[in-house]
């Protein structure tokens, strides 16, 4: 099943366009990396998912999915690294995605958040200020969040810049089991290629258009592939 189908879709900022007629399906299951280099409409293209932006031409249809079931690691900034909340209160702000805003937590979602924080094992961190935490919990931290917010799709947007070898390699392994055993589909924006393949079943290469789509097999027959994990090699 295709949750997410893109045609032709453009975004831009000014009159400049930043995405331009990109095309591509989701289907269930899927573990799809969105690659390119910076400035090429990746994170554009993702909020434009999330109806963040709205996109001039094109359209994005939804199917078993809802906008707002989607669960969004977004890309790390310093202000969101000196987040003042505990470990808990950020978790739980997950839920406020599928309902209007409350003024409290009922005891399901409470107990969703908790479910969350030990299926991620930041159960002897929860009472700590987020801000505190090192760069791989924190990542920890918002994936909890994220899987407050769905039980179908998680999009992330460059989830290991910043993480040390042994703090990617670990949530790596979070994402490739919630994807396998789990059924969690997963969209996830990348500059890390070489992982992008080991993962993925399906690429998406931006340059503003979109570059190539298709399997994950199929991309490593391309020139550009070879091009930019030839790149990787000689530094
Ligand atoms: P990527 O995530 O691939 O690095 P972005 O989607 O962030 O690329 O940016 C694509 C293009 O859109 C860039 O040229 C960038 O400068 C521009 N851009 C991104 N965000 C904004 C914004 N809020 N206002 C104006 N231009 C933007
Ligand atoms: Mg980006």
């Amino acid at each position: 099943m295709k949750l997410i189908s893109c045609e032709g879709v453009t975004i831009g900022y000014d009159g400049q366009e930043a995405v331009t007629k990109v095309s591509f399906d989701l289907e269930q299951g899927d573990y799809l990396c969105i690659v390119g280099e910076n400035g090429s409409g990746k994170s554009t293209l993702v909020k434009g998912l999330l109806g963040l932006i709205k996109p001039q031409a094109g359209s994005i249809s939804f199917n078993g999915i809802r906008q707002n079931e989607i669960g969004y690691l977004p890309q790390q900034t310093m202000i969101q690294r000196d987040f003042p909340a505990s470990v808990t209160e950020v978790v739980i702000s997950g839920c406020l995605n599928r309902r209007g805003l409350l003024p409290f937590y009922s005891r399901a979602e409470k107990n969703r958040a908790a479910e969350k924080i030990k299926q991620l094992s930041i159960t002897d961190i929860k009472k700590k200020s987020y801000q505190d935490l090192s760069g791989g919990q924190q990542q920890r931290v918002l994936l909890a969040r994220a899987l407050c917010a769905t039980e179908k799709l998680l999009l992330m947007d460059e989830p290991v810049s910043g993480l040390d070898p042994l703090m990617t390699a670990d949530l790596y392994q979070l994402v490739a089991k919630l994807n396998q055993t789990q059924g969690m589909t997963v969209l996830m924006v990348s500059h890390d290629l070489e992982s992008a393949i080991k993962y993925s079943n399906k690429i998406l290469h931006l340059k503003t258009e979109t570059s190539f789509f298709g399997s994950t097999a199929d991309y490593l027959k391309t020139e550009m592939c070879r091009r930019m994990m030839g790149e990787l090699s000689d530094d």
